[in-house]
């Protein structure tokens, strides 16, 4: 369906400024950064607490486009595209989804609930793709924004949509339902988590169930609390009350990945079986087959299809690959909307220049098949892809014409017939429809590494970058640390993502970790905080700016620059308030500025200091003593200099506890990581590394043996014990072991038994139901990094930082 910008105008209730000229929109876009902006598409721009994209026009009008809708028109960009002028943008973009929605006429299916929407949204498609051609919301697109986004992805040739819907405050949920207009609902789950936007249990679900006002029945376990709730018609269905309109039984359990359930509906019964056991997914597995029952799906039909449901993986990840590629895995999804997605998280994840996209047979119904992989190769040249290798008899029919395409009719063929040698130093991105089992393609590409991961959440990252920008105005630039390869974390995959968001500088340790960053392609002026005399030379070569902290280092700088015939290289002042750890000291101030007075060679950047004690408040009148020293110090070098540098001082608690000593930056470090100082700072966080292994063997102990080295776990009572392959040269400590410390194993403590080995550690398992190659937990979002750093007396630091480079480092995105 296409619709143009007059037809929205009187909806969102712009103003026009600019020569007005009506064009068919083809594409709606909230993201400055995507490449697939282009003449075609309406631009929001959308503000966020610590994000405006009005900032990010001029850019936007050079990529070619050429209508925004805007709350106020940047001067730098007067006339020079078509702006609708709103009051809201967020809105205008609700307003401009609901109208597009109502050129529809397909039933739609709208879920919400506090767990498992995107799971039932994801196994309803699949269920019920041979009978529709569906239109979805893609990934976990739920909010207040991906709402929105979700809609536009419907044209004419669907005939049913299936949308989910998450809120988090009261009034939310109104607008959502106004977008999505379901015909049938479908409410998944209530959790009891406390939610901070909510009074109570009875408010959440009110809110909810709004979602719900128009559709003619809603889909649900049996549950009085919610169905009074409900004013519609309600299916329902139960395990244990078959008052419900679909009453399942579970037959006897086996242990073998499989549940068999009678199902009983309608006077008649059913036997199906679901390829999961946990309770979660039998809940997911049953809200599917109510809908489909609803639908008249016939018997034999659900039985078929119910059987290969499969684990939903949603979110986008990048790995290590062969030969120093990296991967990106979307080998279980293929369709235009979520292909536009993976081709934005390549290009923000793209280490190499060479980007490689692995694409299956595009399976959508809606478009034409002509028109779709028309759209598809258009995206791939936009994106400037260098290497297009597709798999399947269609999309090698379509997308031939295309340079650079090699194709495939099978993924066995591709297999057999590829040289892997022929990917070095290359971004790839694997995307493929789950019937082509393109998982054979990433075990083919993945590096081949041992069992323990540490695994990095980029959207935890970006929440907390935002917490603290939240904390300073939104003037004060952000200097990020990324030294000790980003706290444990990652480097040059941390750079990439700070870049990608703007953050004003970088900082690191040292001068290689600097070059490092460079020779990866990072952009962004980085400053090095020990700059060694002996790396002077590299640092001038790759664009580092050294932090001088002494007169030698000083001179020896400015010697160099000299002979280099050098202008204005960017440096930064170090003083010394009270760390006394590195900086120029009171005394030699006067003999600082008379070697940088009337020096051209260099240029002073920034002026700065650190703080001692900014963790701990109640050191607050020393830390306000070092910087009264700082304002006194930085002012006598910049009066006799008369320059106007940034000043700096605040770390990541400073930026916390004293904002109003932000002055013109802050320098983020271990919060960006997930971990504050305080338990209040840390509530506002989110949990970024997840250290994970499995169980490599598991084994009875008889009582009297020992466990381990120097017997020094003794087994009193017969136990059950499991061997974890992670020890002390992985980063754990051995004082997190002899029943110190524990692992998650199913979500429940395993008590480290004995001495931590070098590579292996024991833990208890008698209460737990495990088997081996299950997950183990060492830390992550429910064993915090702060918990065992206090137990064995260091800080969250030393543990992050500790993790050792042979653990791999798996970086994701929801
Ligand atoms: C490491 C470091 C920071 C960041 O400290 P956090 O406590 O991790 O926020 C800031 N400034 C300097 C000079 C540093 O060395």
């Amino acid at each position: 369906m296409t619709f143009s910008i007059l037809s929205i105008i009187t909806e969102i209730t712009a103003q026009i400024s600019g020569d007005f000229e009506d064009f068919i929109i083809e594409n709606i876009s909230i993201d400055s950064r995507s490449m697939q902006n282009n003449s075609g598409t309406l631009f929001f721009a959308l503000k966020g607490q610590n994000h405006d994209a009005h900032a990010y026009i001029g850019e936007l009008i050079e990529s070619g486009v050429r209508c925004f809708v805007v709350d106020h028109i940047p001067n730098d960009v007067k006339d020079k595209a078509l702006f609708l002028i709103v009051s809201d943008t967020t809105l205008a973009l609700q307003q401009t989804a609901k109208y597009y929605r109502k050129l529809f006429h397909f039933p739609v299916i709208g879920i919400t609930g506090s767990n498992g929407k995107t799971i039932v949204k994801e196994w309803l498609n699949f269920l019920l793709s041979s009978h529709y051609s569906i239109v979805r919301s893609p990934k976990s697109y739920n909010s207040q924004v991906g709402v929105p986004l979700s809609i536009f992805g419907a044209n004419e040739n669907h005939n049913l949509g299936i949308f989910e819907a998450g809120i988090s405050q009261k009034g939310e949920m109104e607008k959502l339902a106004a977008i999505i207009q379901p015909n049938i609902g479908v409410f998944t789950h209530i959790g009891t988590a406390h939610d901070d936007g909510f009074e109570n249990q009875s408010e959440k679900i009110a809110e909810k169930v709004r979602l719900f006002k128009n559709c003619e029945v809603v889909v649900l376990q049996k549950n009085e609390e919610v169905e009074k709730h409900i004013v519609n018609a309600v299916f329902t269905w139960s395990f244990i009350d078959n008052e419900a309109t679909v009453y399942a039984e579970k037959i006897a359990e086996k242990d073998d990945g499989v549940t068999k359930l009678n199902v009983f509906y309608n006077g008649n019964s059913f036997c199906v079986t679901i390829p999961f056991e946990d309770a979660v997914s039998l809940s997911n597995a049953m809200h599917c087959i109510s809908v489909l029952l609803y639908l008249n799906v016939d018997v034999q039909t659900i039985i078929n299809s119910v059987q290969n449901l499969y684990p939903v993986e949603i979110r986008l990840q990048a790995k290590k690959g062969i030969n120093n590629c990296v991967l990106i895995d979307d080998s279980y999804s293929s369709d235009y909307q979520s292909l536009k997605m993976a081709l934005d998280f390549l290009e923000q994840q793209k280490q190499y220049q060479k980007k490689t996209i692995i694409l299956s047979d595009i399976f959508q119904g809606g478009l034409p098949i002509e028109q779709l992989y028309k759209k598809v190769a258009l995206a791939i040249q936009n994106n400037k892809i260098d290497r297009v290798i597709v798999i399947g008899e269609t999309i090698s029919k379509y997308l031939k014409e295309l340079p650079n395409v090699i194709s495939f009719h099978s993924t066995a063929k591709f297999l057999k017939q590829f040289n892997t040698e022929s990917f070095q130093n290359e971004t790839i991105l694997i995307k493929g429809a789950r019937s082509f089992n393109f998982d054979e393609i990433v075990v083919l590409l993945e590096e081949k590494n041992h069992e323990t991961v540490l695994e990095i959440n980029l959207d935890a990252i970006v929440h907390n970058l935002n917490f603290y920008k939240s904390k300073v105005k939104s003037t004060t630039k952000i200097m990020v640390m990324v030294k000790a390869f980003g706290y444990g974390n990652g480097g040059f995959e941390i750079a990439k993502l700070l870049e990608h968001n703007k953050v004003d500088y970088l900082g690191v340790a040292f001068a290689d970790e600097g070059i490092e960053l460079r020779k990866a392609g990072i952009k962004l002026p980085i400053m090095v905080l020990n700059p060694e005399n002996s790396s002077f030379n590299a640092m001038i070569a790759y664009d580092l700016e050294p932090e001088i902290y002494s007169i030698t280092g000083l001179k020896a700088f400015l010697k160099l620059v000299k002979e280099k015939n050098i202008a204005s290289y960017p440096i930064h002042i170090k003083l010394d308030t009270g760390m006394h750890r590195l900086g120029f000291e009171e005394a030699q101030l006067p003999e600082l500025i008379s070697l940088l007075k009337n020096n051209n060679f260099v240029q002073i950047k920034s002026v700065f200091s650190h703080l001692a004690a900014s963790d701990d408040t109640s050191f607050d009148d020393f830390t306000k003593l070092q910087f009264s020293r700082f304002t006194d110090y930085s002012n006598e070098v910049i009066n006799a200099l008369e320059i106007k540098p940034i000043r700096h001082i605040l770390n990541t608690s400073g930026i916390f506890n004293y904002s109003n000593m932000q002055l013109e930056m802050v320098r983020l470090g271990i919060g960006l990581y997930g971990v504050g100082n305080s338990q209040i700072e840390n509530s506002n966080l989110q949990n970024v590394s997840t250290l994970k292994s499995v169980i490599s063997q598991i084994r009875i102990i008889k009582e009297g043996e020992s466990i381990g080295y120097s017997r020094k776990y003794r087994v009193d009572q017969e136990i059950r014990v499991a061997t974890i392959p992670i020890g002390y040269a992985d980063g754990i400590r051995r004082a997190w072991g002899n029943e110190k410390g524990y692992v998650l194993i199913k979500n429940q403590k395993a008590t480290i038994l004995g001495n931590i080995c070098m590579d292996m550690m024991m833990v208890d398992v008698t209460n737990i139901d495990c088997k081996p190659s299950d997950e183990v937990i060492v830390f992550g979002d429910y064993l915090k990094v702060t918990e065992i750093a206090k137990a064995i007396e260091t800080i969250a630091y030393e543990v992050l930082t500790g993790i050792s480079k042979r653990v791999k480092r798996v970086y994701y995105k929801n």
